[in-house]
């Protein structure tokens, strides 16, 4: 992931952009914010991967909360369970590992942040229309 401000190049991995609240929200724990670049002040918006919205990590967070109930293992016959918890496990472990290595090889150069465009200006009263 490259964090460097699309406006100015400035590493903002570490100590991340300024936080302001939306025009109207409270100062102390605002609902909305938007992010402005530590260095020249423009305003920028979370650039989100399609990574990021993937489904492929409901998979192992299902099969946690199933074999978290004790009806899951009820319709189990009893000496199938060592065998369904191993094969579950494998399952499991498979989709994270997929998920981790799918994340890592598609994100390397993705930019986290872009300048936020016209709509998103005017909607913070930033630029008049
Ligand atoms: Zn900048």
């Amino acid at each position: 992931m490259n964090y460097a401000c699309p406006h100015c190049g400035v590493n903002l991995r570490f100590k991340g952009p300024i936080r302001r609240p939306y025009p109207g929200e409270c100062k102390f724990l605002p609902t909305r914010t938007y992010f402005l670049c530590r260095a020249c002040e423009t305003v920028i918006v979370p650039n989100g991967h399609s990574v990021e919205g993937s489904k492929v990590i409901m998979l192992p967070m299902l099969i946690v909360f199933a074999m978290l109930q004790p009806e899951f293992w009820r319709w189990i016959p009893a000496t199938a369970k060592n065998s369904v918890a191993v094969g579950l496990s494998i399952i499991f472990v498979a989709c994270v590992a997929y998920f981790c290595w799918q994340f890592h090889s598609q994100t390397k150069t993705w930019p986290r942040w872009r300048v936020a465009n016209e709509q998103e200006l005017v909607q913070l009263n930033l630029k008049p229309d």
